[in-house]
């Protein structure tokens, strides 16, 4: 569309992202514009957007309804529906949810979920139940399996929208009689209970799930809830050992540290302030969380879900020997050996291997040493300090895995699955993508996540316009769409991919970080996504669909390594705790040999490529969260609503029926009102005459090219 002085535009600003104003003067390529809060700007003429004069105030419920779909008429129309506490809009049949960040009353309510009950989309006003009621009903009467995919970025309200679709299914789908009710009971449950394991505070998020997860709820043929499977991927072990200012480890130690004093004494608890592993933040407490009452929750929650309550003191006693693992120092002892610091290490030394129900010198041992073996004997070789603090570190990650793990298989055994079901609603609540000053190996997988759910979604909502266009009778073939095949052969292709080359790395036994990021820099440096930084010896860059993330290399080998130490292996499995020596089961043919690499990269492509079958055997339905700051601007370059835009805008983004083109548009060519033509000539006639081509005419409505919009509106406000 023309620019001309009088055009009403959006220009970005720095601080509200984008303010309307008027142009009012235009030099070449620039233009002048008066802002609404009274600046005046000089900027590009190809940085301007135009402004819809007719947009509603209120806003609309769909964005498929907005003239103008561009970035500031999507991010303004949220912002005034935001405004009024509407956080719910539809893209089309993509839900878009804005966090509230309070409780918004009667929005979850029973009389709710009653008035969305078989309402068709659109009849009421948006929300995750009548995403989540057109799932179910396509469900029942077509006998498919549906899915709903959840995304956005961390703190974006992910994991509360994925517990509202379980509720509404559980409303659903529930039983009438209450004994029958306990499938639902525990799926429902079983949230708390893997938050408590697998949630802690983060910068972005206080109740931050620091693990992927896909819940399988099955239904019978007569769409009552029969079963369900919980599946989750790559929990974030390092948090365990590892955590900085102003985050918090995982929810469960906290909860546990304030128990009753029986078990504070059982478990020779104390302040957290006194635990290494907790004391690296000085961040203990959440506002609005009561821990102590959250133990107590989460006990509760597991008896739900089928956990004894010998199982639980078993667990609990798991958590707070982790606790007092962490607190065994390590001194230097001669050159290069190690000994526990001094008594307070011995103290919390002789704590853990009571509550492991192992060995106590066992323990000192399978920390402070390691066995070298060569042709003839075993030698027991010292570790220093720092290898026995790393030692003791790997052990409590191991430890806290294989609990969390249990608890997974736990809740699914417990649950029970439905052999018979035909059909299932999946829900997928899984984390975003990640870019951070450093990102490592968990970026790398989280954001290989992200680039196979896109290509998924953008293969989905290319189906969908598609079959709008058939509806109408378009010719659609020669739109293409973008693919990111090129981003997902880059990382998972095999042989030759970024996980590939870094397994391969992995098995050979001199390679460093730094001989890994050489191979990549050889095998890859004629590639478009990928890129060697400038003076790089160990990062490098891949171009993702979502932008940019530069990789550090340094942790990649240690990270993709699913190891553990044999020595570990040997002392938990002959613990007396019946509990802990099952979670680390005696070899077997099946099971990998410990100390044998064996790839958590590779196993992480799998379980994806799994994830992937499962979805695409689906009807998906997508909800996209995200998470507002004063401007409404997403805060990392991410943003799947702009990116669900783009698709359509890559195809016809605006339709109108003919008389609502006619209505609006007739003023450009009042003659042919006159002609009494069919409505669709008519339409066509209009756009000859403003010179536009490439749309098309459909059996009722007339599809536009994205700008063609705004075009026909300048001509407009130009007679005017
Ligand atoms: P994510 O899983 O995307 O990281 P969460 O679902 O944990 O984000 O949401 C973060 C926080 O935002 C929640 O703990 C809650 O306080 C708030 N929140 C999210 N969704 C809603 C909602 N629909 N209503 C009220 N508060 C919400
Ligand atoms: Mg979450």
């Amino acid at each position: 569309m023309e620019i001309t002085a009088g055009s009403h535009v959006w220009v970005e600003d720095q601080e509200l992202a984008w303010v309307d104003g008027v142009v009012t003067s235009v030099n070449g390529n620039e233009a002048e514009v008066e802002t609404i809060n009274g600046n005046q700007v000089t900027t590009k003429l190809s940085k301007l957007y135009p402004k819809d004069m007719e947009a509603p105030d209120t806003g609309v419920d769909d964005m498929t309804k907005l003239s103008y779909l561009h970035e500031p008429a999507v991010l303004h129309n949220l912002a005034i529906r935001y405004g009024i506490k509407e956080i719910y809009t539809y893209c089309g049949n993509i839900l878009i949810a804005i966090n509230p960040f309070q409780a918004i009353s009667h929005l979850y309510d029973t009389k709710l979920m009653d008035s969305y009950k078989g309402a068709q989309l659109g009849d009421r006003s948006p929300h995750v139940f009548a995403i989540t009621d057109v799932a179910y009903r396509a469900m029942n009467n077509e006998g498919k399996s549906n899915s709903i995919l959840v995304s956005g970025e961390s703190g974006a309200g992910k994991t509360e929208t994925t517990k509202m679709i379980m509720r509404y299914l559980a409303y659903l789908g529930g039983h009438a009689a209450a004994e029958a009710r306990t499938v639902e009971r525990k799926v429902l449950e079983s949230n708390p209970v893997l938050e408590a394991f697998g949630n802690a505070k983060t910068v972005r998020n206080n109740n931050s799930s620091r693990f992927g997860k896909f819940v399988e709820i099955q239904f019978d043929a007569r769409g009552q809830i029969s079963g369900a499977a919980i599946r989750t991927y790559l929990l974030e072990k390092s948090r365990v050992c590892q955590i900085s200012e102003p985050e918090r480890n995982y929810h469960c130690f906290y909860l546990l540290c304030a128990a009753p004093p029986k078990e504070i004494e059982k478990y020779k608890l104390g302040d957290p302030k006194s635990f290494h592993y907790l004391n690296q933040s000085s961040c203990y407490e959440l506002v609005g969380v009561d821990d102590s009452h959250d133990y107590l929750a989460t006990k509760k929650a597991m008896d739900i879900v089928g956990i004894s309550v010998e199982e639980q003191d078993a667990i609990f006693r798991i958590v707070a020997a982790i606790l007092h693992l962490g607190n065994i120092a390590f001194a230097l002892e001669g050159e290069d050996s190690s000994v526990l610091e001094d008594d307070k290490a011995k103290f919390h030394l002789q704590v853990a291997a009571e509550l492991l129900m192992c060995d106590l010198e066992a323990l000192e041992t399978a920390l402070c040493k390691r066995n070298m073996v060569t042709p003839e004997e075993v030698i027991k070789r010292s570790l220093d300090p720092l290898g026995a603090a790393i030692s003791r570190d790997g052990l409590a990650k191991t430890i806290y895995a294989r609990l969390f793990d249990w608890l997974v298989k736990k809740i699914n055994v417990s649950i029970g699955q439905d052999p018979d079901s035909k059909c299932l609603i999946g829900v997928l609540d899984i984390y975003g993508f990640e870019s951070f000053k450093t990102s490592s190996f968990e970026q790398f997988c989280i954001n290989f996540t992200n680039e196979k759910l896109q290509q998924h979604f953008n293969q989905h909502v290319f189906k969908m316009e598609q079959s709008v266009y058939q509806e109408e009778e378009i010719d659609w073939s020669y739109i293409d769409f973008v693919d990111n095949q090129d981003v997902l052969d880059l990382i998972e292709k095999k042989p030759g991919g970024i996980i590939s080359l870094l397994d391969e790395t992995c098995m050979f036994p001199k390679s460093t970080h730094e001989t890994f990021a050489q191979k990549l820099y050889q095998t890859f440096k004629d590639h478009k996504r990928f890129v060697k930084p400038k003076l790089a010896r160990t990062e490098f860059t891949i171009v993702h669909y979502a932008g940019e993330v530069q990789y550090q290399c340094d942790q990649f080998l240690d990270k993709n390594k699913d190891y553990i130490v044999p020595e570990h292996q040997e002392l938990l499995s002959t613990s007396k705790c019946s509990f802990i020596a099952s979670l680390f089961p005696s070899l077997n043919a099946e099971t990998p040999k410990s100390g044998k690499f064996s790839s958590i990269g590779s196993r992480f492509k799998l379980q994806l490529q799994q994830l992937m079958d499962i979805l695409n055997s689906t009807e998906p339905h997508y909800i996209r969260c995200i998470k507002p700051n004063s401007d409404l601007r997403p805060e990392i370059f991410e943003n799947g609503v702009l990116e669900a835009i783009r698709v359509k805008c890559e195809g016809y983004p605006t339709n109108r029926i003919f008389s609502e083109f006619l209505e609006r548009f007739s003023i450009l060519a009042p003659e042919v009102l006159k002609e009494n033509v069919e409505e669709n000539v008519a339409c066509k006639s209009i756009m000859e005459k403003v010179g536009l081509s490439n749309y098309q005419i459909g059996k009722t409505k007339i599809f536009l090219r994205a700008g063609q919009m705004a075009e026909l509106d300048g001509r407009k406000a130009k007679l005017l």
